[in-house]
């Protein structure tokens, strides 16, 4: 009997991860996080919960591409597996640097290219060329001894790819032809009507711009946009501007993509940010990280002047090329407000077609059921709405069709059997969400928030500070409440505490004082860094900020 049971990516985005047993053997498609809503202080990331893994371990951990929402708990999954990680070249770069920052050495990464296969136990999984917003992502067909799973990771159907990687339409119409058992396919997009569209159709809206800019042009997008980077670098060419990649994210994923062939910039044409003063503004190209608000990313710190290298004027324009992610709409918000204060022209989404999603719309999804039509479909990738609204399509797709595929609306946790009396849910195993602090890593035990481990040991503190809406001044004494926070003088260190929290405030410019998002970013930072040098704790800071 197959077992299959998504840990995550059903009724959320993000967090996507999919374990698939038969017998003994388990094996896990893609390790994903999700960012938590800015509100959520002292929490970096969100991992799904591993109980159901801890209890079989996995044989190899299989990854579809290198978007954060499949890759970002990699880190925190490899310790419940046992064997290597699996994906192509690019996505396997993007892992490298987490291994190391977490210490982690010996693993095996294995290279997989389209149309190749690996046999793990009783699986034989193979890769499937598809295209999506960054290069080298991949589909699986997952051959087991219960027939084909087919998983389509995320994808939109590219029919002008940048690198002239082509979506492998005929490996699923094959595939299809041959017979598939179950098809696991991305929702994201179901509520969009028609097809996407290829990324080459940002091209005219930036084309625009770079015409009609006459200063500094700042271009914010995810790090992992490796083709809007190609883009942006090739008209940063045509139009003679240099260019500046400005961001740790962004910095990073640019010499990997660079490294392996991805990214094709000429010489000469890119400098570093510290260089960005020595040339005239419009002989400037920022790509830069902050597309979704950060507190912490390079756009923030432009934005509020408090950027090294980059300042923003009158003349210059930024551009947001990425959709708002649900949740962090204020935080952009405010970042487009200090822009606007600054003079700075800020373009997005709903005033040109400077983004185009990665996900397929309703039409590219069906073209996807009718290539592969299996026995049994699993819409897999979004909320609840866009999972079930997937299975409304299907039924259309589907209709009078025979034998007529099953739909099956699974949530997280539902184990899903499939055997020769059929496909059914028979139970349900632990799933919920691991907050991950992470100034802890490397103690996975200890970076469980909700066993609440780290709240007994070390405490929490909650400052409280009142600022003034319009000037940004401190009202009154900061109070520091504490919980689980015992410590011998700590009456002294409190009023320290008050203390520092005051100067904290003071030195930080108007603009941070009343930007809520940014004051507590910075609060929790400081007030971290204090504790754990004044008592060699590690409590949980959550800021709260009254304006006054
Ligand atoms: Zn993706
Ligand atoms: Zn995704």
């Amino acid at each position: 009997m197959l077992e299959i049971v998504a840990l995550g990516g059903l009724g959320e985005f993000g967090m996507n991860m999919l374990a698939i047993s038969w017998a003994e053997t388990t094996i896990v498609v893609d390790a994903g996080v999700m960012f938590p809503d800015p509100e959520l202080l002292g929490v970096d990331r969100i991992i799904p919960d591993l109980t159901y893994l801890q209890q079989r371990r996995a044989a190899a951990l299989i990854l579809t591409h290198g978007h954060e929402d499949h890759i970002g708990a990699v880190p925190h999954v490899l310790p419940v597996v046992d064997g290597p990680i699996y994906g192509t070249p690019l996505t396997l770069a993007l892992v490298e640097p987490k291994l190391e920052e977490h210490g982690i050495e010996g693993r095996q990464l294995v290279p997989m290219r389209p149309r190749e296969r690996v046999t793990i136990g009783p699986f034989i999984v193979e890769f499937i060329r598809v295209t999506h917003s960054m290069p080298d992502c991949a589909a699986l067909a997952i051959h087991t001894p219960a027939g084909v799973v087919v998983h389509t990771g995320d994808f939109k159907i590219d029919q002008t790819p940048i690198d002239g990687e082509h979506f492998d339409v005929h490996r699923f119409a094959q595939l299809g032809a041959e017979g598939v058992l179950a098809l696991f396919a991305d929702s994201t997009n179901i509520d969009r009507r028609g097809f996407t569209g290829s990324e080459l159709d940002v091209v005219e809206a930036f084309e625009e711009i770079f015409t009609s800019v006459s200063g500094k042009l700042i271009v914010a997008a995810f790090a992992s946009s490796i083709y809007r980077m190609q883009i942006l670098v090739d008209l940063a060419v045509q139009f003679d501007r240099k260019v500046a990649f400005v961001g740790r994210g962004m910095l990073r994923n640019s010499e990997i993509a660079q490294r392996l062939g991805y990214l094709r910039i000429p010489a000469g044409v890119q400098i570093r940010d510290s260089e960005i003063g020595n040339y005239p503004a419009q002989d400037v190209l920022c790509l830069a990280t902050g597309s979704q608000g950060e507190p912490m990313s390079a756009l923030s710190r432009i934005a509020i002047d408090d950027h090294r290298s980059v300042k923003v004027g009158p003349q210059d324009t930024v551009v947001l090329s990425a959709r708002s992610i649900p949740g962090n709409e204020k935080a952009i918000g405010r970042v487009i407000n200090h822009l606007a204060r600054r003079g700075a022209d800020v373009i997005y989404e709903g005033i040109k077609h400077v983004h185009v999603s990665g996900h397929g719309s309703e039409e590219e999804l069906k073209l996807m059921l009718s290539l592969v039509k299996p026995r049994y479909f699993v819409p897999v990738h979004g909320e609840y709405r866009q999972l079930s609204q997937h299975a409304r399509i299907a039924e259309r797709v589907f209709a009078g069709r025979d034998p007529k595929p099953e739909i099956l609306l699974a949530e997280n946790g539902d184990l899903i059997h499939l055997d020769a009396d059929g496909a059914r849910i028979a139970g349900k195993a632990p799933v919920g969400r691991v907050l991950i602090d992470d100034t802890r890593t490397g103690e996975v035990g200890d970076e469980v928030l909700r066993d609440r481990r780290h709240l007994a040991e070390d405490g929490l503190v909650v400052p409280v500070v009142a600022i003034n809406k319009q000037t940004g001044a401190l009202e009154g004494v900061p109070e520091i409440i504490t919980r689980g926070f015992v410590m011998e003088n700590s009456q002294a260190l409190l009023a320290d505490g008050a203390r520092f929290i005051s100067d904290v405030v003071e030195q930080a410019s108007v603009e941070e004082r009343t930007d809520q998002g940014l004051i507590k970013e910075k609060l929790r930072v400081e007030l971290r860094r204090f504790f754990r040098k004044r008592s060699g704790r590690r409590p949980f800071v959550l800021p709260v900020i009254m304006e006054i």
